[in-house]
């Protein structure tokens, strides 16, 4: 059993407060895409989505990024179709809060992967060698086999980017592969 587990495809990650810009922009097309796929396959998709408390002095990002994907803005609204694509499929998708760069820290997904007897990870959206690299590295951890869509993945940083789709590779055994059949 595997999960598309989306990684905060968010406006402020993609053109807006704390943005990857073109490279993100120009994945959409190919995350709602995979989405779409996935939740009318029935497969389990997971909107893995950061969320920031306006003026949080204890948080660790506050001294590393501008303020993004704060509670209750259009910066936290998934970006371009992904969100029409999760709203007509709402019933299908969990909606998962997250605090840190991985999705599983201090969150339940774990919990609901494992609940389901899923032991494949699908990882996309953004960054490449931030937010989806730490989530990927937590499932090799937890003994998740991982399969990454290197053209539904992006960053600001394109030698992260390179890097990061490497590092899947070597280190953590993940498939990486285009999403195109
Ligand atoms: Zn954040």
């Amino acid at each position: 059993m595997k999960a598309l587990i989306v990684i905060d495809f968010t406006n402020d990650f993609v053109d807006g407060s704390l943005p990857v810009g073109e490279p993100a922009i120009g994945i959409e097309p190919i995350i709602s895409r995979l989405t779409e796929q996935y939740a009318e396959r029935g497969d389990y998709v997971v909107m893995a989505v950061d969320l920031h408390e306006r003026g949080d002095r204890h948080h660790p990002e506050t001294k590393l990024f501008p303020p993004h994907n704060l509670r209750g803005t259009s910066g936290r609204e998934l970006y371009g179709r992904l969100q029409e694509v999760y709203q007509k499929h709402q019933d299908r998708i969990y909606w998962m809060d997250k605090t840190r760069y991985s999705a599983f820290c201090g969150t339940d997904l774990e919990l609901k992967l494992r609940e389901r007897g899923i032991t494949e990870v699908h990882l996309v959206g953004v960054c490449t060698d931030i937010c989806v690299l730490h989530t990927a590295v937590d499932a090799y951890n937890k003994g998740f086999a991982i399969t990454v869509y290197e053209d539904a993945v992006a960053s600001f940083n394109p030698e992260g980017h390179a890097w990061a789709l490497g590092h899947f590779r070597s280190s953590l055994g993940a498939e990486v592969k285009t999403s195109r059949p």
